[in-house]
């Protein structure tokens, strides 16, 4: 069970991601956590696992490597990483919060079900350690604005642990594209509408298969009231907590109404 009240200072934190070992939101991550407990732990993946989603690595060995003190790679996926970290590198000390991110690029809508970086908080929270996906919303080719999260997650993440969150809630992060000192506020959002798939390439190889490539188009919905996708347009961040029982209660209801 999550251990509350948090204190920040004296808690462990685990860091992991789905961009890997030499994305620019790890070493931002580091930084930000360092602001918040001198005992920061990294546990990420050798390579990029964008998109891996809740994915385990069960048909092969895994194998850890040491970087330097208290920084690991694995050569698996964010969720092998926070099992890993959890239930082996730091078991007999576990972390008190999980830091997953910060993701190049927001996760957002239906991103949530496709993304490495939730998985690994999502994997965190299913172990009893309460977690935090952050993600760096970029619009198209623009430049990633790392300051943004830099700015403004410290602050964000003390603010979060002041609540009790119940056990299974994990909670997704999103800093808006704009300069850091352009944020319009903090939105308390829910989860909103955003397919990827709409791109989808078929081109030929060299000797004239076809091959495919999905793209990164996505039909959205940027301006439904409440969402993520609407706080992050409007220059916000967004903080939508998401729960790892997926039930739809009201389905429930109907379907036993039928069958009972
Ligand atoms: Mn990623």
């Amino acid at each position: 069970m999550f251990k509350w009240p948090l204190d920040l200072a004296r808690a462990r934190i685990l860091i992991s991601n789905d961009d890997g070992v030499y994305a620019p939101g790890l070493k931002l991550l580091e930084r930000i956590a360092r602001q918040l407990s001198k005992d920061v732990w990294v546990v990420v993946p050798q390579i990029e696992q964008s998109a891996a989603s809740h994915s385990l690595t069960l048909s092969r060995p895994l194998r850890i490597r040491k970087l330097s003190p208290r920084r690991y790679w694995l050569d698996g996926t964010p969720t092998d990483c926070v099992l890993l970290a959890i239930k082996n590198i730091l078991k007999d000390h576990p972390p008190d919060l999980v830091l997953s991110g910060v993701n190049r690029g927001g996760n957002l809508g239906e991103d949530v079900t496709y993304s490495g970086t939730i998985a690994a908080a999502m994997e965190a929270t299913l172990l009893g350690v309460p977690a935090i996906a952050l993600s760096q919303y970029v619009v198209g080719n623009n430049r990633t604005k790392w300051q943004t999260a830099e700015r403004h997650a410290p602050g964000l993440i003390r603010r979060l642990v002041e609540v009790t969150w119940p056990a299974g809630v994990v909670v997704n992060v999103n800093f808006p594209d704009v300069p850091a000192d352009e944020v319009t506020g903090i939105e308390i959002t829910r989860q909103g509408r955003r397919k990827v798939g709409d791109e989808l390439q078929e081109r030929l190889d060299p000797r004239g298969r076809p091959y495919y490539w999905i793209g990164s188009m996505r039909r959205e919905e940027l301006s439904r009231p409440g969402t993520d996708l609407a706080a992050v347009h409007q220059g916000a961040i967004s903080v939508t907590p998401l729960y790892l029982d997926l039930t739809h209660a009201p389905t429930v209801k109907a379907f036993r109404k039928t069958w009972h």
